[in-house]
């Protein structure tokens, strides 16, 4: 949708027409981007490429890159975000504070460890891969809790304090031209470990969010990053601000953006594309997102339900994905609520969180 003013041709892969994306790109092309020929086939006539999920198949971008495309963010900044282990890592090189922790081949190699008493409960298990949403993070607070965690590669991070969530969005063109939003707050849905509220911008001491913004202004410049990027912190009951993840795309912390800002991170993520300046990122009002989750007790075709109230209040934004199935916790759509009083936007969405239901 940021591409149509502009009227650029897009191509768009995906698992199936029926997908959010399809009817709003000139050219649909139905296929498997965890699949190397998909992907290769996909992507080896187009200019410029880039992802809306970290699970594309790695070796056909680094295939692409090999044939001169270009692809943001970088094949190699991907692989290193796919991992948490080495993302991590990749924090502590740079001297970002993270979480302690440590990083498993397998859950054996962390029984070990425990026995051995060189980690103690209770800690945080993370699966190092595919891990996005919540899916892949579990609080170990006693032994049983292990037995039903997969074998997999792994981390044990210490289980933090958390005061605020916090995250950012900065966006870097080839020419190192870098913009940054204002951070934001994020609160989660304790059952499913999904985001359910974002607060914009975030109530922090200065310090605290100019700590956010040069660490993301580190990150990319020393990185030589092209694209756009998001950063989560926790802000923890020491005052401590952690790095806990990246995100080399546009963000669910970011959606307000669309509302509240001159520039989206859609058309900012475009910019640093085309190699364009970057956009205005100043703030044009506050805002308040919370995601349309599926309903914990329906499977099935889904229907959005309770939307009236929605459309009756000013500066409230639907943006239904049109995904033909919900399922418990499935991410179906968000709202953004916009204005100038944040207390005035919590009580709106209190409101409309209860009115509007997906279910089938
Ligand atoms: P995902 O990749 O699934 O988004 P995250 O690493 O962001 O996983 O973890 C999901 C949520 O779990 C976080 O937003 C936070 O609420 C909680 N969490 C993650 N790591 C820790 C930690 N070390 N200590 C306390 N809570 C954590």
């Amino acid at each position: 949708m940021a591409a149509a003013p502009w009227h650029l041709e897009l191509h768009i892969l995906d698992k199936s027409r029926d997908f959010p994306a399809a009817p709003y790109c000139h050219h649909f092309t139905e296929g498997d981007f965890s699949s190397y020929e998909d992907v290769i086939n996909f992507g080896k006539n187009l200019d410029l490429l880039t992802i809306e999920i970290e699970n594309v198949n790695l070796s056909a971008l680094k295939a692409l890159k090999k044939m001169g495309k270009e692809i943001f963010p970088d094949p190699e900044f991907l692989e290193m975000v796919k991992d948490k282990g080495k993302q991590n890592n990749f924090f502590r090189d740079l001297q970002i504070p993270t979480p302690s922790f440590s990083s498993f081949e397998s859950l054996a190699e962390l029984e070990s460890s425990l026995m051995r008493s060189e980690l103690e409960l209770p800690f945080v298990w993370k699966s190092r891969f595919e891990g996005y949403d919540g899916k892949g993070v579990r609080l170990v607070s006693k032994m049983e809790d292990l037995e039903s965690l997969p074998d997999s590669p792994c981390l044990a991070e210490e289980l933090v304090e958390i005061e605020k969530e916090l995250a950012i969005i900065i966006s870097r063109n080839a020419e190192g031209r870098i913009a940054v939003y204002d951070p934001v707050e994020m609160i989660f849905e304790s059952r499913a470990n999904l985001l359910d509220i974002l607060i914009y911008p975030a109530k922090t001491e200065e310090g605290v969010s100019l700590d956010m913004r040069q660490t993301a202004m580190k990150i990319v410049s020393k990185t030589d990053y092209r694209g756009i990027l998001a950063i989560e912190f926790f802000l923890d009951k020491k005052g401590r601000l952690l790095a806990n993840e990246m995100a080399p795309r546009p963000h669910n912390s970011g959606h307000h953006t669309i509302e509240c800002c001159p520039c989206s991170q859609y058309e900012q993520l475009l910019r640093a594309m085309l190699s364009l300046p970057p956009g205005d990122c100043s703030r044009i009002q506050q805002g308040l997102m919370f995601n349309l989750l599926g309903h914990p007790a329906h499977s099935g075709p889904a229907v959005i339900r309770g939307v009236d109230l929605l459309h009756e209040t000013p500066n409230a934004h639907l943006h239904w994905y049109g995904k033909k199935e919900t399922r418990p916790f499935r991410k179906m759509g968000h709202v953004v609520i916009a204005g100038r009083d944040r207390n005035e936007l919590l009580e709106k969405a209190e409101f409309l969180k209860k009115t509007i239901k997906v279910t089938t």
